[in-house]
């Protein structure tokens, strides 16, 4: 059993389809829906965490690309630069999975790269634009 953090690109005229209850059926896949948008130009986001066995999960993916879908790669694409970083704490409240946490002690900002779904919120907040993505 494997789980991973996903996000999803739909193009507009995919937003009204039942594709992702479609490939959660046929591959035996549990899903959770972590954040759900539609952008202004009509495209719908999707940042679900999947589960399930990883060949199935593979197919699940490759159904997806081959059905219009456009799926970003994830944690390794944001990262933080630290010489930038003044941990002014803006960011904390913005990420959705908890991704920065607030070392008490020290008053530094901690970063877990592992937890980070590279739904980008983050980018935008951080007053010293020290967040980016690497594609
Ligand atoms: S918002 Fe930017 S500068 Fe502030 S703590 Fe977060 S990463 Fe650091
Ligand atoms: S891109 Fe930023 S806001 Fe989004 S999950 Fe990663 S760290 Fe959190």
């Amino acid at each position: 059993m494997i789980s991973r953090r996903v996000v999803l690109h739909f193009p507009s005229e995919l937003i009204d389809q039942p594709i992702i209850s479609n490939t959660v059926k046929r591959y035996n896949l549990e899903f959770n829906i972590l954040k759900a948008s539609i952008t202004p130009e009509e495209e719908g986001l999707l940042i679900l965490e999947l589960k399930g066995d990883q060949k199935e999960y593979d197919k699940g993916i490759n159904f997806l690309l081959k059905a219009g879908v456009k799926i970003q790669s994830l944690s390794q694409d944001v990262i933080r630069n630290e010489e930038r970083c003044t941990n002014c704490g803006a960011c904390v409240t913005v990420c959705p999975t908890g991704a920065f946490k607030l070392d008490p002690k020290t008053r530094y900002v901690l970063f877990d790269n592992e937890k980070c779904i590279a739904c980008g919120l983050c980018i935008p907040a951080c007053p010293p634009r020290a967040m980016e993505v690497h594609f």
